[in-house]
């Protein structure tokens, strides 16, 4: 139905729809590098299958509505998509429209500033939803998952009474029993703690239509937590230790993506370099051989894995970026910073030099290679000399694209409480630099891809008619005219122009190209 001008400036929008619309216009939206991005996958509800499992036997098994909204890294956006798998069976379907949800999850993230001032402004907006709800005779329950949950723990639930499940990233494997509590009358349930069990163990797999629905490419996380302790970072506070999951499950879970019709994985850890699973020997093995053996698996195309710190960048998972056809010519390697002294007083355990002389060996391995990294400039005692040798480092790497932040104080990270903190108009000023550095590298690294013949795999549409947007080997975003049929394709192309975030191609030849398995659904 469509609503002439005045009768929609005269009609004045429901809660719904304000609640609604705030969640849509955060989707996507870019900063600090991080994404915000809302359950999409509408599904039919199914019925309950938790009689099965006994884990939430008290739930009833009317079907019911999650709408997750997650923000941040691409490990909540896994997570979220493994609460969708594991709320599947309580009779719970996602919805992409907050209004219709029995359940909102908000999936939060710990690394934008004021991150959880933001979420108690969205718990605002909710709440005014579940009165209208409640007013209406419905229901609505409110769980708050991720890095802020974890952090804030029981303050948030006195800060924030409307909520009634507070969980973080390693007990949503737990959702079930979480909401089988609250359908007992409980209120305001607090699940931090680490747990001994491997949540990974208790997770369902997802459902093949379900894969099929997500599309063609697929995060898979491998590892999570972090052990170095980096003086601005909260994820070994949040996420915990170190932990890889065994070989075998990895392998699974991958071949089940596979015959989902996933083409291109991307491994995720918070440090997925540090990898050391239990192999298929029962001997520890790195990403490196990780990643052979997901080579292996037919059907799929393309791998990646993500982010990396450069003390566990070893020989082997170099000379797999040399061996791995498979493996794309794409590195996220982040540096932070310049400045051996910035560096150590981030505690990041390598300096400059051995930055480099990694990134020299590296491209000996794989000359392409397209290398990525993430940079903070303002970090508390930063000098302008500090901030040249920043400068000086993007230029001698030449990145071909970079995340760059102004350093800002996390609670409870040892740099929060450093005296020598960089002003505002500084860093602002400093940023702007760096990033006109960046961005004349990246414009450099795409314009000498003009003229170059790449295969893209086409997993977006274009906003003009009759365009399809593909991933490059080199991740970049690659538009073209080509026909719907190669959607979830993979296409040969010819660069035409390199921009500054993003290339335009040609079909090779005009012709139908070679296109390999077509998304079916
Ligand atoms: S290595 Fe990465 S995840 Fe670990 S503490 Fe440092 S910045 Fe955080």
């Amino acid at each position: 139905m469509t609503f002439g001008a005045n009768q929609t400036e005269l009609k004045a929008p429901t809660v719904a729809e304000q609640v609604s619309e705030t969640l849509d216009r955060d989707q996507n939206k870019s900063q600090d590098g991080h994404r915000d991005i809302k359950s999409g996958v509408r599904e039919p509800a199914r019925p309950s299958a938790m009689r099965e499992s006994g884990a939430a036997s008290t739930i009833d098994d009317t079907s019911r509505k999650v709408f997750i909204k997650t923000y941040g890294c691409q490990m909540n956006v896994y997570d979220s998509g493994r609460m969708a798998d594991v709320l599947a069976p309580a009779g719970y379907s996602e919805t992409d429209e907050v209004a219709d949800a029995d359940l909102v999850i908000l999936n939060t993230c710990h690394i934008r500033e004021k991150a959880a001032e933001k979420v108690y402004s969205e718990l605002g907006r909710l709440r005014k939803l579940r009165d209208q709800k409640e007013a209406a005779g419905g229901k609505l329950l409110i769980g708050v998952a991720g890095c802020v949950a974890q952090a804030e723990g029981e303050e948030m639930v006195r800060r924030a009474p409307v909520v009634d499940l507070v969980f973080g990233p390693q007990s949503y494997h737990r959702l079930p029993e979480l909401l089988a509590r609250t359908s007992n009358g409980a209120r305001g349930i607090v699940e931090t703690d680490f747990p001994v069990e491997d949540k990974f163990d208790a997770l369902p797999a997802a459902e093949k239509k379900k894969t099929i629905a997500r599309g063609r490419t697929a995060f898979l996380t491998v590892q999570e937590g972090c052990d170095k302790f980096c003086a601005f970072c909260v994820v070994p506070y949040t996420r915990g230790s170190e932990f890889s999951r065994p070989v075998s499950r990895v392998l699974s879970e991958a071949r089940t993506l596979v015959e989902g019709g996933v083409a291109e994985m991307t491994l995720l850890g918070q440090n997925v370099n540090a990898y050391h699973g239990q192999g298929t020997d029962s001997e520890d093995w790195s990403l490196g051989r990780l990643l052979h053996a997901l080579a292996d698996i037919q059907g799929l195309e393309r791998l990646r894995y993500t982010t990396s710190h450069p003390r566990d960048m070893d020989d082997e998972l170099i000379e797999a970026h040399r061996d791995i056809e498979k493996l794309m010519p794409y590195l996220h390697l982040p540096v932070q910073a310049g400045s051996d002294r910035i560096l150590d007083a981030m505690n990041r355990q390598h300096d400059a030099a051995t930055y480099l002389k990694l990134i020299e060996t590296i491209r000996k391995a794989r000359p392409d290679i397209a290398l990525s990294s993430d940079f903070i400039v303002g970090f508390p005692g930063e000098t302008e000399e500090d901030f040249e040798a920043t400068l000086a480092i993007v230029d001698e790497v030449r990145y071909a694209q970079a995340y760059s932040f102004k350093y800002s104080p996390r609670p409870g990270t040892p740099a929060a409480g450093n005296g020598e903190q960089v002003p505002e108009d500084v860093k602002t000023e400093r940023l702007a630099r760096l990033q006109a550095r960046i961005a004349t590298h990246q414009l450099g690294f795409n314009k000498k891809c003009e003229g170059e013949a790449m295969r893209v795999l086409f997993d977006r549409r274009g906003k003009r008619d009759g365009q399809l947007v593909g991933r490059s080997p080199y991740l970049q975003s690659v538009y073209v005219t080509a026909p719907e049929t190669l959607f979830g394709a993979f296409a040969d192309v010819r660069v035409i122009n390199g921009f500054a975030n993003s290339l335009e191609a040609v079909l090779i030849d005009g012709k139908q190209p070679r296109s390999e398995g077509a998304h079916h659904s």
